[in-house]
C-alpha cells in the first residue's frame, strides 16, 4: 500500500518536477466551481495544473507563517502545519501531486487560495481537486533547483466559488460535525489567509484555557476565541478572562489587546449576546470584535485581506447586529449582502 505523505520533509526526492514553459502572469478564477485557467508570458493559456512544488503550500506552512511576535511567543501553540483543517489533501509516494478525499474536504477553499499555480478549484459538490494532467500541455520538466525557487507571483481574477449558500453548504453543515482540532486548525488558517497572524492553543494544554493568540501587521495583538457551536455567550466572558490571564503574564495594557470572537453565525438577535458585549464596551472601555466562520470564507474566496483591526471593525452590538458594513468595505455593495449560509453576516433568525 502506498505510503501517505502528509509533509514535505518527507517526500521522496527525484520525483517528477514540472515547470509552466513561461513565466505565469495571471490566474483566472472566474466567478468559482471549474477549473482555474491560467495565462503565461508568451501567450499560451489553457487550464491550471499541479507542479509538485517543492514546499507544496496547498499543503503546509512556512514556519515564517506561523510565527507570532515575540511577546508571544512563549505562549504553547498547537505545532501542526497543516493548512488544510481535515488533512483532506494528502500526498501519496505514487504520485507527483498531492490529492484530495472528497470524504474529508469541507470545501473551505484554504488549499485552492495558497497553490501559487492555480491547480486547484472547487467542484460543484463543494469538495476541492488537484489538476493534474495537463490538458493544454503548459508545462515541461524542471530540475529540482528550479523547482525550488520562490514561487510566482501572479495577479488574480475572480473568486474561488459563488457567495451563495448551495456552494457553502458542504462547509455549513459540517461546521458543527468538526471535533475542536478540526474547528481551531479552520479557524487558525482561515483568519492566517485574511491576513491576521493566528497560534491557536495547543491540543489538550490543560493549563490554558483561552482558544488563541492574533496579531495584525498593523502591529496589534489580541486574544481569540472560538466558538462554533451553540454557546457564542460564552466567548465574550471568556475573552475578558483571556485578558486578565495576558494582561498577568505579560503586563500587557489590557487597552493594548484586540479582543476578538470567531463564531459559526451570530447569535439570535434577542440573544444577550450584543448587550454584553456593549457593556463591556461602556464598562471596561473594551471593545469585542466578532468574526463569522462565514464572513472569513468569503474574505478568502474573493481574495480579500484584513491585515488590520480599524476601530470598530467587525464590532457587533445591541445597536448594530451585522456585520453587512463590515462586508461592504472588503467587497462593496454588489457582495455586500450576499450572505453564504444565514447566520452569517445578520442574527439568526
Ligand atoms: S497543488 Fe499547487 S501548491 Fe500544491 S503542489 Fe501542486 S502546484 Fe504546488
Ligand atoms: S478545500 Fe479545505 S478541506 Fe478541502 S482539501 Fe482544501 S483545505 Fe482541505
Amino acid at each position: 500500500m502506498a505510503e501517505v505523505i502528509p509533509h514535505r520533509l518527507t517526500m521522496q526526492r527525484g520525483r517528477k518536477l514540472l515547470d509552466y514553459r513561461a513565466r505565469l502572469i495571471r490566474t483566472q478564477f472566474g466567478s468559482g466551481v471549474r477549473p482555474v485557467a491560467v495565462d503565461l508570458r508568451n501567450g499560451l493559456q489553457g487550464r491550471g495544473t499541479c507542479l509538485g512544488c517543492h514546499d507544496a503550500p496547498c499543503m503546509e506552512y512556512a514556519a515564517d507563517e506561523l510565527a507570532m511576535p515575540t511577546v508571544f511567543q512563549s505562549f504553547p501553540g498547537d505545532p501542526s502545519n497543516s493548512t488544510c483543517p481535515t488533512q483532506a489533501i494528502r500526498w501519496s509516494e505514487l504520485l507527483d501531486h498531492p490529492q484530495v478525499s472528497s470524504e474529508a474536504c469541507i470545501g473551505c477553499g484554504i488549499c485552492i487560495s495558497r497553490c501559487p499555480y492555480g491547480a486547484i478549484s472547487l467542484g460543484d459538490d463543494g469538495v476541492a481537486r488537484v489538476e493534474a494532467t495537463d490538458p493544454d500541455n503548459l508545462t515541461r520538466p524542471t530540475a529540482a533547483a528550479e523547482s525550488a525557487r520562490p514561487h510566482a507571483q501572479a495577479s488574480r481574477d475572480g473568486q474561488i466559488a459563488p457567495i451563495a449558500f448551495y456552494t457553502m453548504r458542504r462547509t455549513r453543515q459540517t461546521l458543527e460535525e468538526l471535533d475542536s482540532q478540526e474547528s481551531s486548525l479552520l479557524v487558525r488558517n482561515l483568519l492566517i489567509e485574511c491576513g491576521i497572524k493566528c497560534r491557536i492553543r495547543r491540543r489538550g494544554d490543560t493549563n490554558l484555557r483561552m482558544d488563541g493568540l492574533i496579531a495584525t501587521s498593523a502591529d496589534q495583538i489580541g486574544v481569540l476565541e472560538i466558538e462554533l457551536g451553540n454557546a457564542a455567550l460564552e466567548s465574550p466572558r471568556s475573552l475578558l478572562e483571556d485578558v486578565a490571564v495576558i494582561h498577568g503574564r505579560h503586563k500587557i495594557d489590557i487597552h493594548q489587546l484586540e479582543l476578538l470572537s470567531v463564531l459559526s453565525a451570530l447569535p439570535n438577535a434577542r440573544s444577550e449576546y450584543y448587550q454584553v458585549i456593549s457593556d463591556i464596551r461602556k464598562v471596561l472601555s473594551l471593545q469585542c470584535r466578532t468574526i463569522t466562520v462565514g464572513a472569513l470564507l468569503v474574505l478568502l474566496w474573493t481574495f480579500s485581506r484584513i491585515q488590520a483591526l480599524p476601530v470598530n471593525s467587525f464590532v457587533v452590538s445591541s445597536s448594530n447586529k451585522t456585520l453587512f458594513n463590515d462586508m461592504h468595505h472588503y467587497l462593496g455593495q454588489s457582495l455586500q449582502y450576499q450572505e453564504p449560509y444565514p447566520g452569517a453576516y445578520r442574527p439568526l433568525k
